[in-house]
């Protein structure tokens, strides 16, 4: 018989789990690995809610396997390391992302693009080696290879945790399709945990920024919070239609069904529109616009470990540091309502180290 998720492994371990396509969550019994000789075991300080836990929670992409306790923008305090890990040590803060095990030898693993490795391993609802399901950062421990642990670096807080998921997936589509250049035109669509990371990146990059948004709402403070340079209300046809030609590159976050014709038409001959938001359903994808302008329509995924470590340091060098409202363990399943109507400015980080109890 299959031992249950709290006998499975030698380490007891709680959290919060959804059982069902409800998405509503609640504490959690589970256990896990004993800290193997690769290994970094750590204590979870705070850990961001993506709007990617919300797809899962709700099986939105039909491979969520419960219960799951969600979490991939993971900060904690080393507790204990296996005998060959060198790179942090029992004290140390560390952060873990979407990933935690990939096949290493394959040509996106030998490239430092684990991300795009066909048998990459999700930080939760994925099989491990051991066929145990994997369970994430909503959780008082982890235990994780240390390949898929960055150093977190000291000036960074430790609730800035949404660097690890919203940071890398803006900062490398930028970087890769350079889009990082002094005084390009960089427009960012849907301004929520992503988008506000993608304002920050574009502008310490050095490029003008245009937020494209379905809030008005947020447009003050887009401007004068963030730094962008100015704010079109995704809409208004108007604004669109006078903005015509004028990006040279977009960053796509946006969660849910939306049109893309009218950012192929704001983005000039040659430009790049860069979708990362994951929405359910496909996009409709207009074929004249980008033929009769050479535009490029193409996508990305978080980043690998070499480029989420250089991301840390970037951002504490240039004092990125993500928006977070933090809130308590148990106000979780409202942050989750909130994100869904996109209440939240601009991310939910839980003070899990403070706040999350064993039942
Ligand atoms: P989020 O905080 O909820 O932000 C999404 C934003 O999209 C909202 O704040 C809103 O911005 C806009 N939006 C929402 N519904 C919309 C609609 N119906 N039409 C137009 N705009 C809408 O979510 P997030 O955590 O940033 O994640 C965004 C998406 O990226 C999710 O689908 C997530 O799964 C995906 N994701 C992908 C990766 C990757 O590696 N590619 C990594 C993480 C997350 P405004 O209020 O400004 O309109
Ligand atoms: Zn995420």
């Amino acid at each position: 018989m299959a031992k249950s998720p709290e006998t499975e492994h030698p380490i007891k371990s709680f959290g919060w789990a959804a059982y069902d396509t409800s998405g509503v969550l609640s504490p959690f019994n589970f256990s896990r690995r004993a800290t193997g000789e690769n290994d970094v075991q750590f204590k979870v300080l705070y850990c961001g809610i993506c709007h990617s836990d919300l797809h899962m929670l709700k099986n939105e992409w039909g491979n969520s396997k419960y219960p799951i306790v969600p979490g991939h923008e993971i900060v904690g305090v080393v507790t204990e390391v296996g005998s060959n890990v060198e790179k942090v040590k029992i004290g140390d803060k560390v952060g873990v992302g979407v990933l935690v095990g990939s096949c290493q030898k394959c040509e996106n693993c030998t490239n430092d693009l684990e991300q795009y490795c066909p048998s990459h391993i999700a930080t939760y609802s994925t099989t491990y080696y051991d066929g145990t399901t994997t369970y994430g950062g909503y959780s008082n421990l982890m235990v994780t290879d240390q390949h898929f642990v960055v150093r977190w670096p000291e000036n960074l807080p430790a609730e800035a945790a949404p660097l690890l998921c919203a940071g890398i997936t803006t900062y490398s589509p930028l970087k890769y399709f350079g889009l990082d250049k002094p005084g390009l035109n960089i427009g960012v669509v849907g301004l929520g945990g992503l988008g506000h990371m993608a304002v920050k990146f574009a502008k310490a990059f050095g490029c003008k920024v245009t937020v494209i948004s379905t809030s008005v709402n947020k447009k003050d403070e887009a401007i004068e919070r963030l730094g962008a340079d100015s704010f079109l209300l995704s809409r208004d046809p108007e604004q669109l239609q006078a903005a015509a030609s004028t990006l040279d590159g977009i960053i796509d976050t946006v969660s849910a069904d939306h049109p893309i014709l009218p950012l192929l038409n704001i983005l000039k001959p040659h430009g790049k529109l860069v979708v990362v938001g994951a929405p359910p359903k496909p996009l409709e994808l207009p074929v004249f616009p980008i033929i009769m302008g050479r535009k490029i329509v193409g996508g990305s995924i978080i980043g690998g470990m070499k480029e989420t470590q250089e991301m840390l340091d970037f951002a504490a060098k240039h004092n990125i540091i993500p928006d977070v409202e933090i809130v308590a363990m148990d106000y979780v399943n409202t942050a989750l309502e909130r994100l869904l109507k996109s209440d939240v400015k601009y991310r939910f980080a839980l003070d899990v180290g403070e706040t999350l109890k064993a039942d």
